[in-house]
């Protein structure tokens, strides 16, 4: 089942699992990634919002739409595209490595010159001001560590950190239903290990921890679509770790993503310049 907003689309995975996602590329089409996804897990007392998204659209009135459990935002890690509706909610969680930076308002650069493009304006809701938008930052108020389960009532998702893409970057894992909810450690397009606080190995030790995970049937992530895995996801971590040692080597580089990017089959990775 699929349904639209003015801003975002909502694809229903399982009766307890919503995809909603937004046009990532649209409005900031350079770092050739389509869509950026948040999932709402439902639980039988409570429910998650893993990532908030870009902070644009009536997210609020979405999730109250769907589910009146309490709801707690768990963000994989803390870019603006993740964590954007952080400030709507109450109750927020972040891994411990990565709650500094997320109570830091981002600077978004000269996104708001991206917006203001033809291509932008028509997909970002009626009434959206560019001029007025910030990611309003807030501190978390909760701290994950890897291990820990999120209890929702008949349904736990266990956090695995799988730093990398960031220091405290977080996948969650619910075993029960073969769910993993990869964030930006593991999706189907072009990946990113070279911002400042990018770790490459630490990338790819996180792409075998998730290869290694049992009994996975659908990977639902951070951009693009959900997939089911058979096999993709030892794939991606022998790819990275062939990138990463240079036995292939990168296609192009770009001065916007500060990188060089290295292409497989069905995803890249983006990796600091030499
Ligand atoms: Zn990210
Ligand atoms: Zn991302």
């Amino acid at each position: 089942m699929r349904r639209q907003t003015a801003w975002h689309t909502i694809r229903q995975l399982d009766a307890e699992t919503y995809q909603i996602s937004e046009p990532l590329g649209a409005v900031e089409p350079r770092y050739g990634v389509r869509t950026v996804n948040m999932y709402l897990v439902l639980g039988q007392v409570r429910a998650v919002l893993l990532d908030s998204g870009m902070g644009i659209g009536d997210l609020r009135t979405l999730t109250g739409s769907i589910t009146r459990l309490p709801l707690q935002i768990v963000n994989t890690h803390y870019h603006w595209d993740h964590s954007g509706g952080n400030a709507r909610f109450a109750q927020r969680a972040i891994h411990a490595l990565d709650a500094a930076a997320l109570a830091v308002r981002p600077d978004l650069g000269d996104l708001a010159q991206q917006m203001r493009r033809p291509a932008a304006q028509a997909v970002l809701p009626a009434g959206f001001d560019v001029d007025s938008y910030v990611i309003d930052a807030q501190p978390a108020t909760h701290q994950l560590a890897d291990g820990d389960v999120l209890e929702l009532g008949g349904r736990s998702l266990r956090v695995l950190h799988t730093p990398g893409h960031t220091p405290g970057h977080c996948a969650f894992w619910d075993q029960e239903r073969g769910m993993l909810f990869s964030g930006d450690a593991a999706y189907q397009g072009a990946m990113f290990s070279c911002f400042a606080d990018c770790d490459v190995q630490a990338t790819v030790e996180s792409a075998q921890c998730l290869a290694a995970l049992c009994g996975v049937r659908l990977v639902c992530p951070g951009h693009l679509d959900s997939f089911a895995d058979s096999g993709w996801l030892q794939q991606l971590a022998a790819g990275l770790a062939a990138a990463a040692s240079g036995r292939v080597a990168a296609q192009r580089t770009s001065e916007f993503v500060g990188g060089r990017e290295v292409c497989f089959d069905s995803f890249s990775i983006w990796l600091p310049l030499a």
